[in-house]
């Protein structure tokens, strides 16, 4: 039985199934939307995210690694799955195994797929990626990616199965470099598809397909707006996406710190005044930040609350205000990220703390973190285990 309890991600499927259905308003009929479930689901959890995103009516879904498609290859999710990453050694036969869709920027795999394919007696799907200007994955020639795509089409047990691209800069707006990208992939795309009309081009990222419907092909790749997260790192609600994971701890102890009195490592905050210090069991070992020391809010009893002091591994402190009243709040929840009585922190508000993207918010919550998987009010699942006693005291 998982025990919960000190710091706890609530992933709210309803949002997760919402957004996915917000985003096929942009698409046109006929364009599919492939939900990026990489990282454990961005960190909430790869398994219950896609099922909810299938839900929500995306129909293909996109992990990093062979690994990684393991947690979604399951009967209960019918759905392509991309693996959008290299593979290496084993893990080409491992995928054709599992028939997953492969990312292919070199011929000589073909001819191994081809090869597997006979011998495994399955079929290999292909996406060929041409890099039009990220400079990571893909090849940079069209005539090169043609002749690819050529190979794959004709290599027995090979199946052409879509061309691909991936924006460097979708997410700046205003930026040309995309523009160009996409004149680039749109070329190809037009001389690929007078040989082979049905294969599913793909190149839009969550910010691309929110920015240019041009960019939507035959289908989207959308991950941080499937969490309900900002691509242009702005309020999500603003967008119409619902944030789908909360963070919460609880106020473990409450204690009166006096004027000149400090607390945490480094005694980096003193007292100016008598006040009330709240403790929350969260830090950086459940992927707090450090660099959130001082630097940080928490909602407790409906209003914010600075962090006061360093952030340690397992704790916080929460500055609770000179009110006596703040006694009270021991037990009591405290929301890290996420809503409470209309108040709210995003992940977003926390990137512009530490110069970073809401992406690396949550993938950074660590696995001491139990998830929590909730539909409406209903738990569907703690952590990997089906299994809830309602005994439990979720915070
Ligand atoms: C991660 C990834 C995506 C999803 O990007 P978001 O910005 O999260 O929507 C799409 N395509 C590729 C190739 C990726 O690696």
């Amino acid at each position: 039985m998982t025990r919960v309890g000190r710091a706890v991600a609530h992933v709210d499927a309803g949002a997760i199934e919402r957004n996915c259905a917000r985003l096929r308003c942009e698409l046109r009929d006929g364009v599919q939307l492939c939900a990026v479930v990489k990282a454990d689901g961005y960190g909430h959890g790869a398994f219950p995210s896609a099922a909810a995103a299938l839900a929500g009516g995306a129909s293909w879904l996109a992990v990093a690694s062979v690994q990684e498609a393991l947690a979604v290859v399951d009967e209960r999710l019918p759905a392509r799955v991309l693996v959008l990453g290299p593979l290496r050694g084993g893990e080409v036969k491992e995928a054709v195994l599992l028939g997953l869709d492969i990312v292919v920027s070199e011929p000589e795999l073909i001819a191994e797929l081809s090869a597997l394919a006979g011998e495994l007696a399955r079929t290999a799907r292909v996406h060929v990626k041409l890099d039009t200007g990220m400079g990571r994955m893909g090849v940079r020639d069209p005539a090169h990616a043609t002749r690819i795509v050529t190979a794959a089409a004709t290599a027995p047990g090979v199946e052409l199965a879509g061309v691909m691209t991936h924006f460097a800069t979708a997410d700046e707006r205003g930026d040309a470099f995309f523009e160009e990208q996409l004149r680039r992939f749109t070329d190809w795309v037009r001389t690929v598809k007078q040989q082979h009309p049905h294969v599913v081009a793909h190149a839009a990222n969550s910010a691309a397909t929110l920015r240019d419907p041009a960019a939507h092909f035959d289908m989207v790749r959308c991950g941080i707006a499937v969490y309900g997260m900002d691509p242009f790192g702005e309020d999500p609600l603003a967008r119409g996406l619902q944030p789908a994971l909360t963070l919460s701890s609880y106020v473990a102890a409450v204690k009166l710190c006096r004027a000149g009195e400090s607390t945490g490592y480094g005694r980096r905050f003193t007292a100016a005044a008598d006040t009330y210090l709240g403790l929350l069991p969260i830090g950086y070992g459940d992927g707090w930040r450090r660099a959130l020391s001082n630097n940080a809010e928490v909602l407790v009893g409906g209003a914010r609350r600075p962090l006061v002091g360093t952030v340690s591994m397992d704790s916080v402190v929460a500055d609770l205000g000179p009110d006596p009243a703040a006694l009270a709040l021991r037990e009591t929840p405290a929301i890290l990220i996420g809503a409470q009585d209309g108040e709210r922190i995003t992940a977003e508000e926390l990137a512009r703390r530490l110069n970073t993207i809401n992406y690396e918010i949550t993938c950074g919550l660590t696995a001491r973190v139990t998830r929590v998987h909730h539909d409406e009010d209903e738990v569907l699942a703690v952590g990997e285990e089906d299994e809830y006693d309602d005994g439990m005291f979720l915070v």
